[in-house]
């Protein structure tokens, strides 16, 4: 009936280790800022261990009926979890915005780069085969729709920043048939939206980035390219518990830190809700929410700046204190 439709559905998903401690961090936050229905379902190790099955049906269900979801993380059924869960909201692009902030150390205090990493192709899509005893080959796919699928998310997602370029990562000197295919979609389809493109070859990006981050802003990438790179990011900015993540599709999407279970510190009430929190942010704006969305990201900055902080940066407090603060900044 139309009133249970009145509210937006979150399916949240806590999964194991600290994902049970910043995923319900997350929850307080999206609940002080509006009005949810949250849909809780099981999916990793634990609900594997009860049932046999890490990502249960009635989870993957959830998922797709639901809105949007929060995820945390799960061990060592990561990929038997999260790689379908991708499926289940139809995720094209994985978005991964890599920055610095005031009062956190950080190899590269400037830097400010979002990743569209393509999520759906490139070598993980491609199938292994092992030929002889000693040879083994690997199939790259790319094709032409996904990169002007994913090129076209990119030009909404600069054009909202208020941006008229991007710049694109390839190695098509090497690889001239796939990412040639790859480069010439996703240049071909900037064009068409009267936005400029700069080409970095991929391992001069690495290069680049590591020297002077404030060189870039939106960067779109193949898959691997997008995986290995944003890590580079994620290190020069200081600290996993500071990194959200969404993996968007056509009408659903998943929220997630890019962190994984933190098996040394779980259970300890101490891990960093910040980048579950942000990964919140992510959530909220996807839903239309921007002011909601830049309240939390505010309210976090302000908490980073001046404290409390957990003791990933340097700080005593424990995670629902960092929450609390957090909350109390809201505005
Ligand atoms: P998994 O296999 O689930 O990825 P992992 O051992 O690789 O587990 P990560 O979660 O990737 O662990 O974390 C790597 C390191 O970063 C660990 O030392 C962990 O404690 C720390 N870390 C990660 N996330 C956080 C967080 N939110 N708060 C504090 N420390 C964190
Ligand atoms: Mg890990």
């Amino acid at each position: 009936n139309s009133e249970s439709n009145s509210y937006e559905e979150v399916a949240v998903i806590e999964g194991d280790g600290i994902g049970r401690e910043v995923v319900p961090a997350a929850v307080e936050v999206l609940d002080a800022v509006g009005d949810f229905e949250f849909r809780t379902a099981r999916a990793g190790d634990a609900v594997r261990a009860e049932t046999g099955e890490a990502l249960p049906q009635e989870t993957y269900d959830t998922v797709a009926d639901a809105d949007a979801t929060l995820f945390g993380a799960a061990g060592e059924t990561a990929a038997d979890v999260i790689l379908p869960l991708r499926t289940a909201v139809g995720s094209f692009v994985n978005v991964r915005p890599a920055r610095a902030y005031p009062g956190v150390d950080a190899v590269q205090p400037e830097t400010d780069v979002v990743f569209l990493r393509e999520n759906t192709e490139g070598v993980y899509a491609g199938h292994e085969d092992r030929l002889s005893e000693d040879l083994s080959t690997l199939t790259r796919v790319v094709t032409t729709s996904a990169s002007e699928r994913l090129a076209a998310f990119a030009c909404e997602f600069v054009a909202d920043r208020g941006g008229d370029a991007f710049q694109v990562v390839h190695k098509s000197n090497v690889m001239r048939e796939t990412d040639g295919r790859f480069r010439d979609a996703v240049v071909s389809v900037a064009d068409d939206h009267g936005l400029d493109t700069e080409e970095v070859l991929m391992d001069a990006f690495a290069t680049r980035i590591c020297l002077d981050p404030t060189q870039f802003d939106v960067v779109v990438c193949p898959n691997l390219a997008g995986d290995v790179l944003s890590d580079l990011a994620a290190g020069l900015v200081g600290g996993l518990g500071l990194l959200p993540s969404a993996n968007i599709g056509p009408d659903n999407a998943l929220f997630e830190p890019v962190h994984g279970t933190a098996p040394d510190i779980a259970g300890e009430g101490v891990a960093n809700p910040s980048a579950a929190i942000l990964s919140a942010a992510m959530l909220l704006e996807h839903l239309g929410y921007d002011g909601e969305a830049a309240a939390v990201r505010g309210a976090v900055e302000s908490v980073l700046e001046s404290g409390p902080r957990t003791p990933d940066l340097g700080g005593d407090a424990g995670t629902d204190a960092v929450t609390g603060a957090v909350i109390d900044r809201l505005d």
